[in-house]
């Protein structure tokens, strides 16, 4: 019943904050409180005509990746809009169980429109890779769509406009763990401003998911050293989705 509670949340929660219009998915048939106990990937293949004891919230219209993509549209929400070249809203797996979230989109991303495609998001595949998963297993996405000028931190009130979409991305998705990657995205999405050498590797909760913070692949790249760190964070992510170590 808690997954079930949870997902409510994190839809409830998206759909006030983001006072959207565009809610009109198809119904989740994973939400069956008869697979409650199952893994996410088991979830997300339920038939929907198998389920005998439905529950109040399988008449829920759950956002989609579409439908959230569709809700940004041409997105002047905020001043971020002035010096884009492209909105970059995510890439992966629609049903991944693991979502990275980062900061913002830098100069390469801006430029071809995908998430961590500059050589910090190589960086990011490797990771992902060490971990048995390939990029296309996941779901990467970051706090704000628009890159900030001169790649500086996201202002708290482009953070706000944002900040609907990314949750309707995880309500869309729902994985079952999300890393944040470097002391912004934990920081602001965790509402916590505690540094991020003490965030890193300690879970904590987003909308009843649970979140390990560890550090950004850009900064590996300029600290090689802090590798074995990120490597124990992952580690503790393969344990808790039961991936071969
Ligand atoms: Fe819209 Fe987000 Fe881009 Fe701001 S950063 S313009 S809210 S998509």
């Amino acid at each position: 019943m808690q997954d079930v509670l949870d997902e409510l949340r994190a839809y409830v929660t998206w759909a006030g904050d983001s006072g959207l219009q565009n809610l009109a998915s198809p119904s989740r048939p994973e939400l069956d409180s008869q697979n409650q106990n199952q893994n996410h990937s088991q979830n997300h293949n339920q038939n929907e005509n198998e389920n005998e004891n439905p529950t109040p919230t399988q008449n829920v219209k759950l956002p989609t990746l579409e439908s959230v993509r569709a809700d940004l549209g041409d997105c002047t929400r905020c001043k971020l809009h002035k010096g884009r070249h492209n909105i970059v809203f995510g890439v992966g797996n629609p049903r991944a169980r693991l979502m990275f979230v980062g900061e913002a989109p830098g100069e390469d991303e801006d430029l071809q429109g995908f998430p961590f495609v500059g050589k910090a998001g190589q960086l990011l595949t490797k990771m992902i890779e060490a971990m048995g998963l390939e990029r296309g297993d996941v779901y990467i996405a970051n706090t704000v769509k628009c890159r900030p000028p001169n790649n500086r931190n996201p202002e708290p009130d482009e953070l706000e406009s944002c900040e609907p979409f990314l949750k309707g991305q995880l309500a869309a998705v729902r994985p079952e763990v999300i890393v944040t990657l470097g002391k912004f995205a934990a920081q602001s999405l965790l509402r916590d401003a505690t540094p991020i050498t003490r965030l890193r590797g300690q879970w904590r909760q987003y909308e009843g998911i649970p979140v390990i913070p560890t550090f950004h692949p850009a900064y590996l790249l300029r600290s090689p050293g802090e590798k074995g760190k990120v490597w124990e964070d992952l580690k503790q992510v393969m344990k808790k989705l039961g991936l071969k170590q």
